[in-house]
C-alpha cells in the first residue's frame, strides 16, 4: 500500500516504499513514482516525514502524515492554517498520559525535554572571576571565551538546566509537561511571553519563578499555537 496515494509534492504520482541499491547496499526509500520526491521518516510520537528532492514549496519541511495527506488534497500545513485563520486544529491524542477536563480540547502533543532557565545564576571562570548570566538570554557571553573549558560547552550548559524528558501537550486551557518524576502545568491565561530559542521555545508565566524552556521537534509550531491559544 502506498504511503500517500497522491504525492503531496506533485499531486500526480504515488509515494511507495521501494528498495533501491544492490545487494548489501539495498535500502528502503519512500519515493514518488512521478516527481521522484522523497519522504524521510523522522523520530516522533506522531509519524512525521521530511520532504526532500522536490521543488514544492514544502521542500525541507517535516510534517505529520495527516498534514501531508491534507496537502496532497490541496490543503495547507497546520502551521499555515493557524497563521492564516488564527484558529487551532484539534488533535486526537494517542498514548497521552493526561486526563482532559470537561470542555478541554487538545491541539498539540509531542515528545519534549524540559529545561529551566538559569536566570540569576552567576558563573565563575578560571581566569576572569565572575560572569553574570544575561537575564533571559541564552546567547554565549563573549567573556566566556577566556575560559577554555566553558568555550567548549554548548550554551545549554551555561544558560539552561535540563530537568526531565517526557511529553508535552497543549490544550485550549493548559500546557502540560509530564516526565517520569516531574510534571508541570501552565495555564494559558497565565502565559505572558513565548520566545523561540536555538533548542526550543521559552515560556514566561506570571505563576512561575523561573522561565521554562521546552525542546520539541517543531518549536516554531508550538510557539505559534501557544500565541494563538493565549489570545483566545
Ligand atoms: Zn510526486
Amino acid at each position: 500500500m502506498p504511503l500517500f496515494p497522491k504525492c503531496p509534492a506533485c499531486k500526480i504520482g504515488e509515494v511507495n516504499n521501494i528498495k533501491v541499491g544492490w545487494f548489501i547496499f539495498k535500502k528502503e526509500k519512500l519515493l514518488c513514482n512521478y516527481c521522484k520526491a522523497e519522504f524521510i521518516p523522522q523520530d516522533s510520537l506522531y509519524p512525521r516525514y521530511l520532504l526532500t528532492n522536490s521543488d514544492s514549496k514544502y521542500n525541507d519541511e517535516i510534517l505529520t502524515k495527516a498534514e501531508w495527506d491534507f496537502i496532497a488534497n490541496n490543503g495547507i500545513s497546520n502551521l499555515e492554517y493557524v497563521k492564516k485563520y488564527n484558529k487551532l486544529p484539534i488533535l486526537i491524542l494517542k498514548n497521552a498520559n493526561i486526563i482532559l477536563q470537561k470542555g478541554e480540547k487538545s491541539h498539540l502533543h509531542d515528545s519534549a525535554r524540559l529545561y529551566e532557565l538559569r536566570v540569576e545564576t552567576k558563573y565563575k571562570t578560571k581566569s576572569s572571576g565572575r560572569i553574570d548570566a544575561h537575564k533571559g538570554g541564552l546567547f554565549t557571553n563573549p567573556y566566556q571565551s577566556i575560559d577554555v573549558h566553558s568555550e567548549s560547552l554548548p550554551e545549554i550548559s551555561t544558560g539552561l538546566k535540563p530537568v526531565a524528558s517526557g511529553q508535552l501537550i497543549m490544550t485550549n486551557k493548559r500546557l502540560v509537561f509530564t516526565g517520569e518524576y516531574v510534571s508541570r502545568t501552565i495555564d494559558l491565561k497565565d502565559i505572558v511571553g513565548i520566545e523561540l530559542h536555538a533548542i526550543g521555545f521559552e515560556v514566561v508565566s506570571i505563576k512561575l519563578a523561573r522561565n521554562l524552556v521546552f525542546q520539541v521537534p517543531d518549536a516554531e509550531k508550538w510557539a505559534e499555537y501557544i500565541k494563538v491559544g493565549v489570545r483566545r
